[in-house]
C-alpha cells in the first residue's frame, strides 16, 4: 500500500487564471507527484517522498516556496519549513532562514543531525554550514511577480489576500509500503508580514504532523487559524482518539473549526491505510495525489 498527496497552496477563484499559467501549475504538480510516487514505488521511504517532492516545489517559481517565496512588509524573503517522520515522530524545522535554497532539506537536517526540532534565522544557517550545506543570497528567492505583488498591497491596491500571486505554500504526504507515514511542508509564508513573523508550517502540530498508525497532514492558508486550532494535530487526535474517519476530520477541521475562528486554507492528509484526503475552504487549492491503486489526479478548482 503506498500513497502520495502533494499541495502546491490554497487560496484564489482559479477561473480568473490564464489557460498558460494554470496549465504550468498542472504540469508542475503532475511532474513532483510522479517524481515522489516513483520513489515510493521504487521501495523508497515516505520520508524520502515527501522531502523530495517538496524540494522540488520550492525550486520551482511558481510557488510561495524556496524560490519565489512571498516577500515581508520589508521585501526580503524568510522562509519556514517542516518535516515529520511518523515512525518516531522525529521531527525538523526551520524559520526565518534567509539564505537556505532548500529549506525542507535543512529541516530534516534537524531533524536527524541534531537534538532539536526548530531551529530559527542566523543559528540555523549557522547550522546548516556546519552541515556543508551551501547559502544562496536573498535575491535568489525574490521574484518579480512577488515583488509586485507586495508592492501593489503597499500601495493599497486592491489585491485579495490569498490571490494566486501569494499562495503556493507547499506539502506533501505519504505512505509507503513499510506503513510509514511522513509529512512535509515548506512556505514563504504571507505577503507583506510583518519580518519575524512565524506562521503555521514549521509549528508541528499545526501545520505538519505524521503519526505512524493515524494519518500525516500538511496544511496550507492563514497560518495564525491553523496554530491557534493546532490543525494538524487536532485531525490526528481525531482520527486516533475519536475512532473518526480521516476524511471527517478533515471536514470537520476546515469546514467548521479553522471557520469558526475565521480561518481560511486547505489541508492535505494520508491515512494509515493509504486513504487520501484533501479539503479547503478556499476557492480552490492547488493539489495532485497518486493513491495506492496509483491513480493520478491533479486539480486546482472545486
Ligand atoms: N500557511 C502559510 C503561512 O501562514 C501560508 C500559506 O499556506 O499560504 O505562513
Amino acid at each position: 500500500m503506498r500513497a502520495l498527496v502533494i499541495h502546491g497552496g490554497a487560496g484564489a477563484v482559479p477561473v480568473r487564471m490564464p489557460e498558460a499559467e494554470r496549465t504550468a501549475y498542472e504540469e508542475s504538480l503532475g511532474r513532483v507527484v510522479d517524481a515522489g510516487f516513483a520513489i515510493l514505488t521504487g521501495g523508497g521511504t515516505s520520508l524520502d517522498a515527501v522531502v523530495t517532492a517538496v524540494a522540488m516545489l520550492e525550486d520551482d517559481p511558481l510557488f510561495n516556496a524556496g524560490r519565489g517565496a512571498a516577500l515581508t512588509r520589508d521585501r526580503t524573503a524568510e522562509l519556514d519549513a517542516a518535516v515529520m517522520d511518523g515512525r518516531d515522530q522525529n521531527a525538523g524545522a526551520v524559520t526565518c532562514v534567509t539564505r537556505i535554497k532548500n529549506p525542507v532539506l535543512l529541516a530534516r537536517r534537524v531533524m536527524e543531525e541534531s537534538s532539536h526540532v526548530l531551529l530559527a534565522g542566523a543559528g540555523a544557517e549557522e547550522f546548516a554550514l556546519e552541515q556543508g550545506m551551501g547559502l544562496m543570497p536573498n535575491r535568489y528567492f525574490r521574484t518579480g511577480r512577488r515583488l509586485a505583488h507586495v508592492e501593489s498591497m503597499q500601495h493599497g491596491e486592491d489585491v485579495p489576500d490569498l490571490m494566486p500571486a501569494s499562495q503556493g505554500t507547499v506539502g506533501a504526504v505519504a505512505l509507503d509500503t513499510a506503513g510509514d507515514l511522513a509529512a512535509a511542508t515548506s512556505t514563504g509564508g504571507l505577503t507583506n508580514r510583518l519580518p519575524g513573523r512565524v506562521g503555521d508550517t514549521p509549528v508541528i502540530g499545526a501545520g505538519t504532523y505524521a503519526k505512524n498508525g493515524v494519518c500525516g497532514v500538511s496544511a496550507t492558508g492563514e497560518g495564525e487559524s491553523f496554530m491557534r486550532t493546532v490543525a494538524a494535530h487536532h485531525i490526528a487526535a481525531a482520527v486516533e482518539y475519536r475512532a473518526m474517519p480521516l476524511r471527517e476530520a478533515v471536514t470537520e477541521l476546515v469546514h467548521e473549526i479553522l471557520p469558526g475562528i475565521g480561518g481560511r486554507g486547505g489541508i492535505i492528509a494520508v491515512g494509515a491505510d493509504g486513504t487520501i484526503a484533501t479539503d479547503f475552504n478556499t476557492p480552490g487549492m492547488f493539489r495532485a495525489e497518486r493513491d495506492a491503486s496509483g491513480r493520478r489526479t491533479v486539480a486546482i478548482g472545486p
